[in-house]
């Protein structure tokens, strides 16, 4: 149902099994954005990447918090696994509101987003994680020497056996973004993202890639029972809660000036603009879209949503699956709209 091309599976050669290249490790880590009371939540997502992957390459955890870490939290995800877990503050002017943000202009915001039902609209720090997430966590000081990142949230599932170093695989094959699920957004989410970006746009056309996504950003194929697209935005995006990327990407001076463009906008307060559709939009314009790769092959939940592929390699997950909650939620998949336009990359 989901539409997708047949027959193309990630090659996996020698030169990506564990230790066939030791000296060539990739500089990279597992990276998780995590609350001290999300301690579960995120043993769990450890247990089930480390058995299916990282038990085999022994990546780095990351974890960032904008209030210190527990000792308990720390004592038990080291417990999990072998790699070694860092644990670090997010400095405080990456998380607080920026100086710009009209907190009588936030409130009244937050009346009309949930006129519209978008959910976490009077979360405050719902919106500070979206923007984290946007254009900073790249930027912290525990980062500066990692290219590649694999994010990993609370409570996510991984289902499948990887026998292959996917960081080696993103250096080797020169890309820049992997993904699992592609997915449509509430278009009252972002309803100012899309003309925002164009007037970016129209002051950096440079930026823009000679083999871009534009298509398939701006594709007017909306699912039909909904309320179209967000003033000529799809909506369609990589669903951010998994990410495999090369951060050099998110530090170049595009992204960085279109970052800054749209945090002086203030959408990701006056709006609810999520990382996963600023990513995407970003990805979309500004990066060969030959670079952006389906890892078709990695099982991944997140509720309700999943990635289940059919192998042997992959356990408690039905094949073709794409939701456990209601039917109407498979109209949310627009992964047919991504090979449409761009193919499998
Ligand atoms: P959802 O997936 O959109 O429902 O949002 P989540 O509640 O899962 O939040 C996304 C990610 O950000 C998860 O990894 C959370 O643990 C993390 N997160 C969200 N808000 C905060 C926060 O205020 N502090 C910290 N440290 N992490 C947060
Ligand atoms: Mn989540």
């Amino acid at each position: 149902p989901t539409g997708e091309p047949e027959g193309h599976l990630v090659h996996t050669s020698d030169a990506y099994l564990p230790d066939a290249n030791p000296s060539a490790r990739i500089n990279a880590t597992l990276l998780a954005l995590v609350r001290n009371e999300e301690l579960e939540g995120m043993l769990q997502s450890m247990r089930d990447l480390e058995r299916t992957w990282n038990h085999k390459f022994n990546y780095p955890w990351t974890f960032f918090n904008d209030v210190p870490f527990t000792e308990e939290f720390k004592r038990k995800t080291q417990a999990v696994t072998k790699a070694k877990c860092n644990y670090e503050l997010i400095p405080k002017e990456h998380w607080e509101v920026p100086s710009w943000i009209n907190d009588d202009l936030y409130k009244e915001s937050v009346k009309i987003l949930e006129e519209h039902d978008i959910q976490y609209a009077d979360k405050i720090s719902y919106h500070q994680m979206c923007r984290w997430n946007s254009g900073l966590f790249y930027k912290h000081p525990a980062l500066q020497n990692t290219q590649y990142y694999w994010r990993v949230e609370p409570k996510v599932h991984f289902f499948c056996d990887v026998d292959y170093d996917v960081f080696r695989y993103m250096h080797d094959n020169n890309k820049t973004y992997g993904f699992t699920i592609n997915l449509y957004d509430a278009p009252y989410s972002v309803p100012s993202l899309w003309p925002e970006t164009i007037k970016f746009l129209a002051q950096h056309s440079e930026y823009l890639h000679d083999n871009n996504a534009r298509d398939w950003v701006t594709d007017k194929l909306r699912r039909p029972s909904h309320n179209d697209q967000a003033s000529g935005y799809s909506t369609c995006h990589f669903w951010s809660n998994f990410e495999i990327g090369d951060m050099t990407f998110w530090r170049s001076q595009a992204y960085e000036d279109y970052f800054n463009h749209l945090d002086r906008a203030g959408g990701f307060f006056y709006e609810r603009w999520g990382d996963a559709p600023v990513h995407s939009i970003a990805l979309g314009l500004f990066e060969d879209s030959s670079r952006i790769h389906w890892f078709r092959d990695i099982g991944y939940q997140h509720i309700p949503f999943f990635n289940c592929p059919n192998s042997p390699k992959c356990h408690g997950c039905t094949t073709g699956r794409f939701t456990d909650g209601e039917a109407w939620l498979n109209m949310e998949d627009c992964r047919p709209n991504w090979f449409k336009y761009v193919g499998m990359g």
